[in-house]
């Protein structure tokens, strides 16, 4: 009963709201409006209402402080709330005063003929409860139910549900589910404007229509997600609201349950003709988790030549079982069948660490330009990077500038104009898109060597921003005409003005612009305040007490100037970047390790982007020792070590990142490997190295994306425990974080400088194809945050015209321009050129005097030629992807060269060249099936490397079916290798990179 529910304190109502307690992903919630004091957003995203005539906070003995909207008050939301959404899910309390049919507690569309409504007391036809979608294009949907449910007590809880891939619409009262209409027909195109510059109208408490009557009735915590909440979501947000009740998002055991699910009779591929699978046996050193392989060979059936048979291994949480010499067993499993194959394991004395050193180097991005195809068309490549340069180039610095010059209190020049998203105002991130800005213009200034007007614009672009930054830095902890007090060691920051603790408000009012206060060199887009708060344990949220990710935002400016310095040699920009340097190393080199490892664990708050890289860098490019030791301070000990002692962690193979935030880790293993590279400590190598092969194996999505977790319910985390993406993965707020892609292309490369594995590459092919080229709208630079493959998704492309940033927004500046940056490799010595990529480009080797020309029209066709301009001796290395089951074709000079490669390796060919050689490489395609581990029967089709995608009319909410000939899956499949369009089982296949509408990725394969 309502009145014996207990209720927490008003702050900790706050708190919750981060919607971390209700275990929905980080970017389900798109607004919440508490509504105790404020019409503020309390969601990091800062989407404050706006309050219309004479509403008023009240008190109120069960939520303490509420907002009442009499006389014709209302509240209308910004227009873009509706920006990008999948499904939309209002959820709030509601104490009615009046109950009279035709009030609205809330109406949200492009009109009143093409909008979404509650009337909680019903319209002006019935008096019944009624919730209703209507549009324009497709029949209108109204639910209703008696209004007896919200009643019954003082106060309602409410939540209204449109679930577009299931076609349904549910209302619920005090979480509990009234009323559903299944089988709607819609897309939420119909009713809402959802591009960036959406026009809609929200309004709570009145109707679209003018001449409706206004509610009259409390309200408190009104939430939008752009997620369809389950049954279970929306009960846990009313418990929490009415019972002190501290479970948090990783805690969260159970999955969402909103899966197809199968029998286990279900035919998984071709373990249905699955006879035996060989066992293994394999040694590993004291101390070391075995790699067990994740395909061993299988017997199938008569005439059937079925793949390496992929076997789920138990993943222990430490290392106990290699504690000793001796011998010892593991049992997999292969999904779809009673085959246990046994890996037996001989544990071994630890020899001398043996990691490798860094043998390649790769090209400077002006050293590798792309090129159109023979025919003179545009590839991906070339429309995608021209999308982001012309925008770029036309963008105003000012307004990458704009947070800086706020924070340390300077008037903005004329015609300067904030970015929204997460660089507004109040939004505690502000200052992130600046710095991928600056890494994007540099990159951008050294890719251009084909314009000297855009280069120029990028040149003046980098001059300016780093001109203000460095100015601005050199006011912080300095004295100043506003003070003669200052305070310049950082360790001795006081709080702001007039107050004794420190805050992460930014509003106009609120924020300190006392940058004398600050200590040397400190520069970032808000006051030194957050970086201290997390010292002092501050967690993340949208209070002034919380913080967001200080370190995160850091990563990315210092990264930036780092990137200006060296493509132009711009000395303020480094000093920029070393002046912040010395400012973090004074804080944190004070601080005890249990303090750093709490940090660096905090969900979100402790997320430090790759700081350990960009600190290893700056120890590289300045040789201070100091930067290399504060990278160290960075180390996640928990993740890459298992505790203080190195007991377990990454390093020893233990996978200890399950579960965990994706993005905010994959950057760590990023900055292991650069403090590898400088430190020559083979643990960090060990750290990257084993990640990569388990995030590869145990976590991948086809598109090459590694996170989106149904358990825990988090969008952005990986799954709670490897090899179960169907059992836990493919969450309904998307998968496929792109950033968190970038990453991971990031860490490959870089793995391959030190190793060069073809499955490197063959990943970094897939990722760059099927993810990252496909993260780009079509005609525009807008590009996508998660990549949703769950049938009949779509991707939402975001910040068209560069003016509101998400994290994904941000790396998607970089990517797009530096397409380039992994064609070629070259040994140190330059006796090698390792050629991984098949892409129309022109590398300029200045070291050795050649320049190679790559013509091809790749993947539109399978074939590729080099053409040697220059001579000189050298072993060109040619990547076989392991794709390349149809062997391949190499010619010299038209001359057929013999030489034996598998699938998945790189084929030499040394010799002194000639100016006018000719390499001709020819790889046929073939179509290959890429399951998911744990349900094989959900696969995506590849062609070569290209993913194809089913071209969907509407939203599903079933996997597609299609059956393969198992003999020959190919001849299933019709249509144009040329277009990369096929068709099979009436439903049109393209690639994923081309895919703009509603698509399948994965496809329910059933073999006969
Ligand atoms: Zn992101």
């Amino acid at each position: 009963m309502l009145t014996v529910y207990i209720f927490c304190s008003q702050s900790s109502i706050k708190a919750q709201g981060d919607q971390i307690l209700d275990g929905i992903g980080e970017t389900g919630l798109i607004a919440r409006y508490v509504f105790d004091n404020d019409q503020k957003d309390w969601s990091r995203n800062n989407l404050h209402a706006e309050i219309h005539g004479d509403a008023q906070f009240v008190e109120d003995d069960f939520f303490k402080k509420v907002i009442s909207l009499k006389d014709g008050a209302y509240v209308s939301l910004p227009s873009n709330v509706l920006n990008g959404l999948e499904s939309i899910s209002v959820v709030g309390w509601i104490q009615p005063e009046d109950k009279t049919p035709g009030t609205y507690l809330f109406d949200f569309g492009k009109s009143d003929t093409s909008h979404f409504f509650l009337a909680p007391f019903g319209t002006a036809n019935s008096a019944e409860f009624e919730a209703g979608i209507i549009s324009g294009k497709t029949e209108n949907v109204i639910l209703k139910a008696p209004s007896a449910a919200i009643e019954k007590y003082p106060w309602a809880h409410i939540a209204v549900v449109i679930d577009v891939s299931s076609g349904r619409l549910t209302a619920f009262v005090n979480g509990v589910a009234i009323k559903s209409v299944e089988n709607i027909n819609m897309e939420l195109e119909d009713v809402f404007d959802i591009e960036t510059e959406g026009k809609n109208k929200l309004f709570i408490g009145k109707a679209l229509d003018d001449s409706a009557k206004p509610l009259q009735a409390k309200l408190h915590d009104f939430r939008l997600y752009r997620v369809a909440l389950n049954p279970d979501q929306v009960q846990r947000i009313f418990e929490n609201a009415i019972r002190k009740n501290n479970a948090v998002v990783n805690e969260r055991k159970e999955a969402e349950d909103n899966l197809p699910k199968f029998t286990e009779e279900t035919p998984q591929l071709y373990n249905e003709y699955l006879v035996s699978v060989e066992d293994v046996k394999l040694q590993t050193t004291i101390g070391n988790l075995p790699r067990l392989p994740r395909h061993l060979p299988g017997k199938y059936q008569a005439g059937i030549k079925g793949p390496e048979v992929r076997v789920l291994w138990p993943a222990p949480e430490d290392n106990h079982s290699v504690a000793e010499k001796g011998v010892y067993t593991i049992t997999g499993s292969v999904p779809g069948t009673d085959l246990k194959p046994v890996a037996t394991v001989e544990v071994v004395d630890s020899p001398e660490e043996n990691t490798p050193a860094r043998k390649l180097e790769s090209f400077e991005l002006d050293e590798v330009s792309l090129k159109e195809n023979q025919a003179g068309q545009k590839t991906k490549f070339i429309e995608n990077r021209d999308k982001f340069i012309h925008t770029l180039a036309g963008t105003n610095p000012d307004s990458f500038l704009y947070m800086f010059r706020n924070a340390f209190g300077q008037p903005q020049p004329a015609g300067a104009e904030p970015l929204g998203v997460w660089d507004s105002q109040e939004t505690k991130l502000r200052g992130h898109a600046t710095g991928h800005y600056l890494t994007a213009i540099a990159q951008a200034y050294a890719s251009t060597g084909y314009d000297p007007e855009l280069q120029q614009n990028f040149s003046d672009k980098m001059e300016y921003m780093v001109n203000v930054l460095y100015e601005l830095s050199q006011l912080s902890g300095k004295p100043s005409a506003k003070s003669s007090e200052y305070e310049s060691d950082p360790n001795k920051i006081p709080a702001g003005p007039g107050t004794s603790q420190y805050s992460s408000d930014l509003s106009e009012e609120g924020i300190r612009t006392d940058y004398w206060n600050w200590g040397e060199g400190f520069i970032s887009a808000y006051p030194p305040d957050q970086f201290i708060m997390l010292e002092n344990g501050a967690t993340y949220g949208g209070q002034e007490n919380q913080v967001w990710a200080p370190y995160y935002t850091l990563h990315k400016i210092l990264a930036g100037l780092m990137d200006v310095y060296e493509v132009s040699g711009n000395e303020k920009a480094l000093r920029v970047a070393q002046g912040m340097g010395d400012w973090v190393h004074a804080r944190l080199s004070q601080l005890p390790t249990e303090t750093l490892i709490n940090m660096w664990n905090r969900y979100i708050a402790g997320e430090f982007g790759g700081m350990n890289e960009a600190m290893a860098r700056l120890y590289r490019i300045t040789g201070e020792h100091s930067y290399l030791e504060t990278a160290r301070l960075f180390d996640n000990i928990k993740v890459f070590f298992g505790d203080a002692s190195h007991s377990h962690g990454l390093a020893k193979n233990v996978d200890t990142f399950r579960g965990l935030h994706a993005n905010q880790h994959i950057p760590q293993f990023v900055g292991a490997l650069e403090m590898y590279r400088d430190s020559k400590d083979s643990e960090y190598f060990k750290v990257a190295d084993n990640f990569w092969f388990k995030a590869m194996n145990d976590y991948m999505y086809s598109i090459g994306g590694v996170a989106g977790a149904r358990n825990p319910a988090n969008a952005e985390c990986f799954v709670s425990q490897p090899g179960t993406l169907y059992q836990n993965g493919l969450s309904a707020g998307g998968q496929n974080e792109t950033c968190a892609t970038y990453n991971m292309l990031k860490l490959t490369r870089n793995l391959f400088l030190f190793e060069q594995r073809p499955e490197l590459m063959d990943y970094y092919e897939r990722g760059l194809y099927n993810h990252i080229l496909a993260s780009v709208a079509e005609d525009s630079p807008a590009n996508t945050y998660h990549v949703p493959l769950r049938a009949g998704s779509i991707k939402r492309f975001g910040n068209p015209d560069m003016t509101g940033f998400t994290c994904c927004n941000g790396t998607a500046l970089e990517s797009s321009t530096k397409l380039q940056n992994t064609i070629y490799f070259r040994s140190f010595d330059n006796r090698e050129l390792y050629v991984n990529l098949y892409v129309p480009s022109i590398l300029n080797w200045k070291e050795k005097g050649i320049v190679i020309e790559q013509e091809t029209n790749f993947p539109k066709e399978d074939h590729t030629s080099l053409k040697i301009n220059g001579k000189g001796k050298f072993t060109l290395k040619l990547r076989i992807p392991g794709w390349a089951e149809k062997g391949f074709v190499l010619k010299v000079n038209g001359k057929p060269e013999k030489i034996a490669a598998e699938p998945g390796s790189y084929v030499s060919l040394d010799r002194k060249w000639k100016d006018g050689d000719l390499v001709e490489l020819k790889i046929p395609f073939s179509f290959h099936l890429d399951p998911i581990m744990d349900q094989q029967n959900i696969a995506s089709i590849f062609y070569g490397p290209v993913l194809l995608a089913a071209q969907e009319e509407g939203p599903r909410d079933n996997w597609r079916k299609i059956k393969l000939n198992a003999k020959d899956i190919g001849s299933s499949i019709k249509g144009n290798p040329e277009e990369l369009t096929f068709e099979v089982d009436g439903v049109l296949l393209k690639p994923f990179y081309e895919t703009y509408g509603r698509h399948s990725v994965y496809l329910d394969v059933s073999l006969e």
